[in-house]
């Protein structure tokens, strides 16, 4: 089976979750399959190309999951990016809109040396809100954003639109 349709195989569909009315895809099946879980790691270094960024930020929670072993294989540092009231150290951080709910997200201060060039890596983009303001707070950390990769993309709720010019790479498209 070729990646693409590995990854497909291996999110499930779960209907209502959080709320009525989601289709929230869950890449927890993915995670137990060791061959798709490596496959993806790999095609996420393999597209930007190993020690070509500084550092990887990762996003709580499932972004974590995926960023770790990615910041590992390019040979780059991790910086968490977490929901507020997680971090021990002095934080910035950026409110926005989720596909549902608000939420607000931080970063340490110190996370980056300036002009430090950073890969954010997430699991899923789905209204381009998280991963804007990621971005946002990358850039006013003092890092240079490189782009963004996630495992999926849902296309009909357009993300793209609210990431300007920031290169996105996605491995799956729904
Ligand atoms: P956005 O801000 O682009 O609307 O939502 C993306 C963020 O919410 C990501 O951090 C992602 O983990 C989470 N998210 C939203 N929808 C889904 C989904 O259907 N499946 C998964 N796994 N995460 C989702």
């Amino acid at each position: 089976m070729d990646l693409d349709r590995l990854i497909q195989d291996r999110i499930r569909d779960v209907p209502d979750y959080p709320k009525p009315g989601v289709l929230f895809k869950d890449i927890t099946p993915l995670l137990a399959d060791h061959v798709a879980f490596a496959g993806v790691v790999d095609a996420i270094v393999a597209h930007h190309g190993r020690g070509t960024v500084d550092k990887i930020v990762g996003i709580e929670a499932r972004g974590f999951i995926l960023a770790a072993p990615v910041a590992y294989h390019f040979g780059a540092g991790f910086v968490p990016v977490r929901k507020k009231g997680k971090l021990p150290a002095a934080t910035i951080e950026e409110n926005y809109d989720l596909e549902y709910g608000t939420e607000t997200i931080q970063m340490h201060t110190d996370a980056f040396a300036p002009g430090e060039r950073v890969l954010i890596v997430d699991d899923v983009l789905a209204t381009g809100g998280t991963a804007r303001a990621a971005a946002e707070l990358v850039r006013r950390g003092g890092g240079e954003v490189a782009g963004l990769s996630v495992l999926m993309e849902l296309t009909f709720l357009d993300g793209r639109a609210k990431l300007g010019d920031l290169d996105v790479h996605s491995l799956v498209k729904v």
